[in-house]
């Protein structure tokens, strides 16, 4: 696309009448503010950011946009690690306000509009006693979580939150309105499915509803590191024979919380096993004990609790402003040496803050079709995530480079795809993309061509338009 070119003020002028949001700019008060995003490690100076009403102002700014010339950045929760929700110059649409959530309890469906957070849709769908597939973090924007697919603890009951779309409300490059769904746009709806915001800007979502909570059995339990090896076999044997309803996830590291666990342990390796039973709490608790008995616990929290706490539990684990780097893998299996790699890399970690997570996938996910979304990692057993979290940035380098070795390590364990939501920085994007997407690349690229053939949305997980 053309290079970002400042518009004059009478434009600017012009496009402010129009919007019923408000438009910062550079040198306004609350401009750092809304240049900022969650990772401390993003520091971008857009040239405007718009802060949209609805669908008109979406309309305007990307209409405004591409008239210009200009860099286009879409903010929704801003949760993305690599920050491709701002740019320097350019402009950052912004969707944080459109956050209204609608759920139907007969028809057993939410809208919610795109700047909602996790958190919000579920204080709306749990009213009704009905949940959809989300993440693990509450405060994560919806919008990017489900354009890149969504795992959390629905996953193996109920999908990805993008198998429970049942349709999209969406602004494409060219600044038209349009729908889609299984029976409209079915190229758009299954590009959006897993493939990205790559083609527009997504304004609004039908969620599917499920009967969940709100009480869940949970399970939370800590092991010690020196168990390592037996408690992760032991997972292994367990995740193979559990059903559906039982949800898991595996996090090696640290955790040094001191009010958590006794002080002469604070600073060791742990291994953290969660799991979630999306049905009857009393049938949960039963299914889940084995989590509970993989070895001899540090501390377990296990236990009934209500979803909406469930889902916010690690809230507070993820502090705006730190400083974060996560990239990913999909595994072939959770071999022995896969669970000797894991151990030993989440043991070197310059971080006490970081871990190296095993998120058991099949289940519903892998009931979908390869075909039928662009999601790409369905086949997979294992996504593997790597985080780094950090505070000092003079550990940057180290953090990274942790990171970036840890992942360069476990590639020979997978066909060297990743889940677009944990990218890293999108460093080395197009052959991220490819190896990712796999056979499905020239569909998304064929999707791309046709609704925004000049790459006016090329931050994210961009594939490039087909040239003609
Ligand atoms: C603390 C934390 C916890 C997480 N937990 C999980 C988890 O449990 N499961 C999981 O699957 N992922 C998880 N993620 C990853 C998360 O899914 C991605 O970071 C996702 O991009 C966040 O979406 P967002 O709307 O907050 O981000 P943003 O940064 O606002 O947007 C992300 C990307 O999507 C694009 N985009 C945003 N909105 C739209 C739109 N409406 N239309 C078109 N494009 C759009 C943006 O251009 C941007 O490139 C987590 C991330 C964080 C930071």
């Amino acid at each position: 696309m053309a290079e970002t070119t400042p518009p004059s003020e009478d434009a600017i002028h012009h496009l402010t009448e129009q919007f019923h949001g408000e438009i910062v700019l550079p040198g306004d008060k609350n401009y750092d503010e809304a240049r900022t995003v969650w990772n401390g490690m993003i520091d971008k100076y857009p040239g405007m950011v718009a802060y949209c009403s609805g669908t008109a102002d979406v309309i305007n700014a990307v209409d405004f946009a591409r008239e210009h010339g200009l860099r286009v950045a879409v903010r929704a929760g801003g949760h993305n690690v690599a920050g491709t929700a701002v740019c320097d110059d350019g402009i950052v649409i912004d969707l944080s306000e459109m956050n209204g959530v609608w759920v139907d309890p007969d028809e057993r469906t939410a809208w919610v509009q795109a700047g909602a957070t996790l958190g919000d849709i579920d204080h709306e769908t749990q009213a009704f006693g009905l949940a959809t597939p989300l993440g693990v973090v509450s405060d994560t924007g919806v919008a990017g979580l489900t354009l890149g697919g969504g795992v959390g603890h629905l996953r193996k009951k109920y999908g990805l939150s993008c198998d429970n779309l049942a349709s999209v409300e969406i602004v494409t490059a060219d600044g038209a309105y349009r729908t889609a769904s299984e029976d409209e746009n079915e190229d758009l709806f299954w590009g959006i499915r897993g493939g990205g915001g790559t083609a527009g800007i997504v304004t609004g979502f039908e969620f599917d509803l499920h009967p969940v909570g709100p009480e869940v059995a949970t399970g939370f339990v800590f092991y010690p590191g020196d168990q390592a090896v037996d408690v992760l076999r032991a997972f292994r044997l367990t995740e193979q024979s559990v059903p559906d309803e039982l949800t898991t996830l595996v996090s090696v590291g640290t955790f040094p919380e001191e009010e958590l666990f006794p002080a002469d342990v604070v600073e060791e390796s742990k291994i953290a096993i969660l799991g979630l039973y999306a049905d009857s709490p009393e049938e949960g608790e039963g299914v889940i004990e084995p989590l509970r008995e993989l070895g001899e616990p540090l501390a377990d929290f296990s236990g009934t609790m209500r979803y909406t706490e469930f889902q916010q539990l690690f809230d507070d684990d993820y502090p705006d402003g730190m400083r974060y780097y996560w990239n990913s893998l999909y595994l072939e299996s959770l071999s022995d040496d896969v669970i000797d790699h894991i151990i030993e890399w989440a043991a070197d970690a310059p971080s006490p803050l970081s871990t190296v997570d095993v998120w058991p996938l099949g289940g519903a996910i892998a009931d979908v079709g390869l075909d039928e979304s662009a999601f790409p990692g369905r086949g997979a057993p294992y996504l593997l995530g790597v985080e780094a979290n950090w505070e000092d940035p003079e550990q940057d380098a180290a953090n990274i480079a942790w990171a970036r070795e840890c992942l360069d390590d476990m590639r020979e364990f997978s066909d060297g795809s990743v889940y677009p939501n944990f990218p890293g920085f999108y460093e080395g994007n197009d052959e991220m993309m490819e190896t990712t997407f796999g056979d499905a690349y020239d569909r998304l690229a064929a999707v791309k061509t046709e609704y925004d053939p000049t790459s006016l949305f090329s931050l994210n997980q961009s594939v490039e338009p087909t040239m003609e």
